[in-house]
């Protein structure tokens, strides 16, 4: 699923790409991808451009060349961009195509059609609207501390909370809260100021890492948790190896919080 760091990486594909374009036209081959009516996309749309783009959590917003027209786009599970010239054939899973008077087109490929795209007048107030926090690499230490510190839930639980801060999923935070050296089962009131340092250098260290390595895990540096999780699956016992702590050689302990599957190692994150 895409989570920050992809549509991160989406974000700025798009605006290296796909900028200061006047867009032609908007095809749609599955009018369910739309949460605005096709004929007012279009009426929208058609001879605008794009001019800028900005990402909350997993929410990338368009902005266009006139004031209240923005581009909300969702990547659901599969979603992805790709700008591709119009004498080529269309990519597959493009259902969404926009279409620029220079003859570059850029597709939204939605292989599982749980992707969507509509039409916003305002980001703080769809922001507002579905209860979604600051995100996750813009957060400041301070705002992190005063969403977290009266809070008696699980500090893994909390991280998940879209709402407390956007664009932490499953795997991030497990990894997160490994960097910082917080047992996921801490309850978020009684982490020390200390902690909450450590957590929010570990946030900027996990997402700037998936950013710089393009999301491919494999390729994360030996001391992350995330290759773990990777072998943890697998049936062979030659994997053995790597199912321990990188840093202190424990053996790393899988457990559910909140309904959620979590790695962590016994030894680092104590409570
Ligand atoms: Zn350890």
């Amino acid at each position: 699923m895409p989570e920050l760091p992809e549509v991160e990486i989406r974000r700025q594909y798009l605006e290296t790409s796909s900028l200061n374009q006047p867009i032609n036209y908007i095809e749609v081959e599955d009018k369910k991808l739309l949460t605005t009516e096709y004929s007012s996309l279009l009426d929208a749309l058609t001879g605008r451009q794009f001019t800028s783009t900005y990402r909350v959590g997993k929410n990338l917003f368009v902005l266009t060349d006139k004031p209240g027209i923005i581009v909300h786009m969702h990547f659901g599970m599969t979603g992805d961009l790709e700008y591709y010239h119009s004498s080529l054939d269309r990519p597959r899973f493009a259902r969404i195509v926009f279409e620029f008077a220079n003859g570059f087109n850029l597709g939204f490929l939605c292989p599982r059609k749980f992707e969507r795209i509509g039409l916003i007048d305002s980001i703080d107030a769809f922001l507002l609207r579905k209860k979604i926090g600051p995100d996750a690499l813009a957060i400041s230490l301070t705002e992190l501390r005063d969403r977290i510190c009266r809070k008696k839930a699980l500090i893994k639980s909390i991280l998940l909370d879209q709402s407390v801060v956007a664009g932490l999923g499953n795997w991030i935070v497990d990894e997160v809260l490994f960097q910082a050296f917080i047992h996921p089962e801490q309850r978020g009131d009684t982490l020390t100021d200390s902690q909450y340092s450590q957590l929010h250098d570990a946030i900027y260290l996990v997402l700037e890492t998936a950013i710089r390595f393009e999301a491919t895990y494999r390729d994360f540096p030996n001391n992350f948790l995330i290759h773990v999780r990777e072998w943890d699956d697998s049936p062979y016992d030659d994997v053995e190896a790597h199912k321990f702590c990188p840093r202190c050689g424990t053996r790393i302990e899988r457990i559910v919080v909140g309904g959620r599957t979590t790695f962590f190692c016994p030894e680092d994150q104590v409570l």
